[in-house]
């Protein structure tokens, strides 16, 4: 196996530690051996030397939340998934190859039709396309008048319970359920619960069962209230969550999923859906309200990561939203890392630059903690030990 010498001129290595000046990461295989500064870091002899000795290098970062089919510019999100296998995994492999080249190596899908992203895990991790390392949640699961419904739906304990299951059997890692409403389809977006206590209890409950956990689309209130109650491990949005759902996320210890791009940025929601004013009035009140409450939310203690939401390629986005609501940008770059692995479970793998874990890491032509716009300059992508090559573009907005 080879053994490579990654020479960084600042290592943050997300592990809490300052940044390293001239340091080196020493990898063999497809995992680190060894973390420090150049010149206490013994190299085994006949290691290739990389040099980036002219850029920050960090981990990968870890979108948690993303679609690999969808392209919100497009518009009508709900209908990109209804359509048939062979155009999806088409649009996943074009989506995802963005993705890397902006410095995401893992990323978290939270539904697709037709078992897609568990398809396309599988190739990417068989190298047959590029893309992040993917952990995938099969269908999500929806009740038949709520948001998330594409081609399925599961009402009732006994359908979100073999909704649950089947998604596991092909090979889910977590399960995905729909609980309010949302900002990218046209009905109301109710923070009233679209799925009774118990259907929510079931999907936890097999999920659970499986060795994984629940995830839940939640944008406040009783929905989202009711889902931290019945133990799901993230909330995802969480858009219009008032002190108290926040408070009781921090008293259960659950993962508030961030996901700014998506009603936010101009490719975003706005992008394709711009002319329906029943979705661009729910998206102008969304940024007021997160405008109004993240600052708050986001210095609560509440442990927070995010995702770009299919916006792919503007994880840089994220991190400078999460600056701009008072965030530090050493904290910024934590999300974006560490607290990403730790809200999907995989921060024993990933999240940090440590021995033993996998050689995912990215290299920036500037200093993110200086101006967190340099995250648009990822000009180098590591994955398990191997530079992505055709991810190495400039400025990729
Ligand atoms: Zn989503």
């Amino acid at each position: 196996m080879t053994v490579r010498a990654v020479r960084c001129s600042t290592l943050f290595d997300a592990t809490g530690a300052a940044p390293v000046r001239d340091a080196v990461v020493v990898v063999d295989g497809s995992r680190i051996a060894a973390v420090g500064p150049a010149a206490s870091t013994p190299v085994p002899p006949g290691a290739e030397t990389l040099d980036l000795r002219d850029r920050f290098v960090m981990p990968g970062l870890i979108d948690c939340h993303s679609h690999a089919s969808i392209v919100p510019g497009l518009g009508d999100q709900l209908g990109q998934l209804c359509r048939a296998p062979v155009p999806q995994a088409l649009a996943a492999t074009r989506n995802l190859r963005a993705d890397l080249a902006a410095g995401t190596t893992t990323m978290r899908i939270m539904g697709e039709e037709h078992f897609v992203d568990i398809e396309v895990r599988d190739a990417i991790e068989a190298g047959i396309i590029p893309g992040p390392r993917l952990l995938v949640a099969g269908r999500g699961l929806a009740p038949d008048n709520g948001h998330g419904r594409a081609l399925t739906s599961y009402d009732g304990v006994d359908e979100v319970r073999r909704g649950a299951r089947e998604n596991l059997r092909r090979g889910a890692n977590h399960v995905k359920i729909f609980v309010t409403g949302g900002v990218s389809s046209p009905g109301a977006m109710s923070t009233s619960s679209a799925y009774t206590r118990e259907e929510i209890r079931a999907a936890v409950e097999e999920a659970e069962r499986a060795g994984t956990y629940a995830a839940a689309h939640a944008h406040g209130g009783a929905g989202l209230r009711l889902a931290v109650e019945e133990g799901v491990g993230t909330i995802e949005h969480a858009a219009l969550a008032g002190d108290e759902d926040i408070a009781l996320m921090i008293e259960r210890r659950v993962w508030l999923i961030c996901t700014f791009s998506i009603f936010m940025h101009p490719e975003g929601i706005e992008g394709g859906d711009g002319q329906r004013p029943a979705i661009m009035d729910k998206v102008r009140w969304s940024r007021r309200v997160a405008d109004e409450r993240f600052p708050r939310h986001l210095a609560s203690g509440v442990r927070f990561a995010c995702g770009t939401d299919s916006v792919h390629g503007r994880m840089p986005f994220e991190l400078q939203t999460l600056v701009r609501f008072g965030v530090s940008p050493r904290e910024a770059l934590l999300a974006g890392t560490r607290w990403g692995a730790e809200a999907c479970r995989i921060d024993r793998e990933v999240g940090t630059l440590e021995p033993g874990k996998r050689a995912d890491l990215i290299a920036i032509d500037g200093d993110p903690l200086a101006d967190m716009a340099a995250m648009w300059r990822v000009s180098h992508v590591m994955k398990d030990g191997e530079t992505q090559h055709g991810a190495s573009g400039r400025d990729h907005r």
